[in-house]
């Protein structure tokens, strides 16, 4: 079933969950070991990361570098299928443009077709590791928009080959990304707002927002997305945090803020287990409030520590 129809069908606030796909030479159980906790909440849906392929230099033996190509993360579409095997339920792949050309793009869509799901998010993608800002390599796409109008054709049954005759219309049903604090490039938030404004134009069904640990960032966001004609459902994506180091990654990694009451609070902890329980009362408070003020879905990132989602999620 679709995010949309979802969100539509649902008298109250929903609930999903973002995983990642397992490290490669891992195996999938980990990852099931990770869902099972939180299968228990009925999650409507699953998304699951997309992860491109970086160019790494090896030392060979004689002191020279070979170039080599690592994909740390692969089976986003698989581990999709697996999922909604395991546990009957709707999932979401996550779609980039870099590392990804039209041609493997397509036959992503293709086999995510043939799978039975009929959800992508549509992102860019960040730069690769060794580049400072994202580049795309020739026949790549360079935004979004353009790959969410590649899925856009494709359900309208235009494939790249041309010539195809009485061609099958898949019926993706299409999320993309929305920050609240501003997407770290964007000059200023009206711009950014405007591109935004550009994929729901293309024809997106929803947007899912960045981390945020302040409502009120994400109230302004939805008023400011209204004010320009964006009428979609918007969902917000949270996080818990569980340890100190995160005050610094969160914000350098994710470019977003920490209130200031939240960041006191833990820089008073003198342990993790402390910070956590800091962390899983924040994350409560925001999914009431947010849950009071009639948000579509709780959409939860749960990457590092489900069970702290999990202690969060059983109190709502
Ligand atoms: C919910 C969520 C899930 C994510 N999942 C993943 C994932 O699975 N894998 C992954 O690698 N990354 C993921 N990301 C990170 C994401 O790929 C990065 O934030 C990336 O830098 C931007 O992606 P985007 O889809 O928002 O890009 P875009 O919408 O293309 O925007 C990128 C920048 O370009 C600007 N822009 C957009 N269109 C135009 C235009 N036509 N002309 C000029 N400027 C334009 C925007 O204002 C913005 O500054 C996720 C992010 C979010 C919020």
């Amino acid at each position: 079933m679709k995010v949309i129809d979802h969100i539509n069908q649902a008298k109250n606030t929903i609930i999903s969950f973002e995983v990642l796909p397992p490290v490669k030479g891992k195996g999938i159980e980990a990852l099931y070991r990770h869902l099972d906790p939180l299968m228990e909440f009925n999650p409507a849906f699953i998304n699951v990361t997309y992860h491109r392929s970086e160019h790494v230099f090896k030392k060979n033996a004689d002191g020279s570098f070979k170039k080599v190509i690592v994909r740390k993360r692969p089976g986003t579409e698989s581990i999709c299928a697996a999922i909604m095997n395991r546990y009957n339920v709707d999932t979401v792949p996550h779609l980039i443009c870099g590392g990804f050309d039209i041609n493997e793009t397509e036959d992503a869509l293709i086999n995510l077709h043939y799978l039975g799901i009929d959800n992508v998010l549509v992102l860019r993608g960040d730069a690769a590791k060794n580049e400072t800002t994202f580049e795309p390599e020739p026949g790549r796409h360079r935004y979004a928009s353009d790959l969410l109008k590649q899925v856009v054709n494709l359900n309208a049954g235009v494939y790249l080959e041309d010539d195809l005759k009485d061609t099958h219309k898949t019926q993706f049903c299409i999320g993309v990304a929305g920050y609240p604090e501003k997407h770290f490039e964007a000059p200023n938030m009206q711009t950014d707002l405007k591109y935004l404004k550009e994929k729901m134009d293309c024809g997106a069904d929803y947007i899912v927002t960045q981390m945020f640990f302040d409502n009120a960032k994400y109230y302004a966001f939805v008023k400011a997305c209204r004010e320009i004609g964006i009428t979609a459902p918007i969902i917000p994506g949270l996080k818990p945090i569980y340890s100190k180091k995160q005050l610094n990654v969160l914000p350098k990694t994710f470019h977003i803020d920490l209130p200031s009451e939240l960041s006191n609070e833990i820089l008073r902890c003198k342990t993790d287990e402390e910070v956590e329980q800091i962390g899983t009362e924040w994350l409560i408070a925001q999914s009431r409030d947010l849950i009071e003020n009639g948000v579509p879905v709780l959409h939860y990132y749960t990457i590092g520590k489900p069970h702290v989602v999990a202690n969060a999620v059983k109190r709502l």
